[in-house]
C-alpha cells in the first residue's frame, strides 16, 4: 500500500458538450483549469458508449461497445498525468432503457449526451502515473 496527504482545492462544476467524447471533454476541462489532481463525479446520459474490463491474467483491457442510449447513473474517477499530459480515469455505470446496468472503464467512443461533472481539485505532490510491472496497469509513482 502507498498513499499521499492532499489537501482540497477548487470545486469546478461543468457541463460537457453534446456529442463530444466523454474523456476528451474531461481532459480538456482538466487543461482549460489546470487540474494536475483530482477527482471527479457525475451523471448524465451517452449516446452510446466503449467499456474496457481489464483482464488481469493477460493483463490487456478488452473493450466493448454499447450502441444505444443509456444514462450515467454512476460516473466516477481521477485526474492525474501522464507522459506530461493530463490523463483522465473514469468508471461509469450505465442503465439501458429497461434499467439493466452496465459497467466499466471509459474507453474513447463514449459520446455524450448530457452530462454534469463535479471535479474536486486535489493539491500535493505531483501525481504522475506510470508503468506498473505487477499489474501491467499505469499505476501513481512514489504512492
Ligand atoms: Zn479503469
Amino acid at each position: 500500500m502507498g498513499s499521499g496527504v492532499f489537501a482540497q482545492g477548487r470545486s469546478i462544476v461543468a457541463r460537457l458538450e453534446h456529442g463530444g467524447d466523454l474523456l476528451d471533454e474531461i481532459v480538456a476541462l482538466a487543461e482549460r483549469h489546470g487540474i494536475e489532481a483530482g477527482a471527479l463525479q457525475g451523471l448524465g446520459a451517452l449516446q452510446r458508449a466503449r467499456l474496457a474490463y481489464y483482464d488481469q491474467t493477460g493483463k490487456t483491457y478488452g473493450e466493448f461497445a454499447l450502441e444505444q442510449p443509456l444514462e450515467i447513473t454512476a460516473l466516477a474517477g481521477n485526474l492525474s498525468r501522464r507522459d506530461g499530459e493530463h490523463a483522465a480515469h473514469v468508471h461509469l455505470t450505465l442503465a439501458a432503457s429497461d434499467g439493466r446496468a452496465f459497467g466499466g472503464h471509459a474507453a474513447p467512443g463514449c459520446v455524450v449526451f448530457a452530462c454534469e461533472l463535479v471535479v474536486t481539485e486535489l493539491l500535493g505532490q505531483p501525481l504522475e502515473r506510470v508503468h506498473d510491472e505487477v499489474t501491467g496497469l499505469p499505476l501513481w509513482r512514489g504512492l
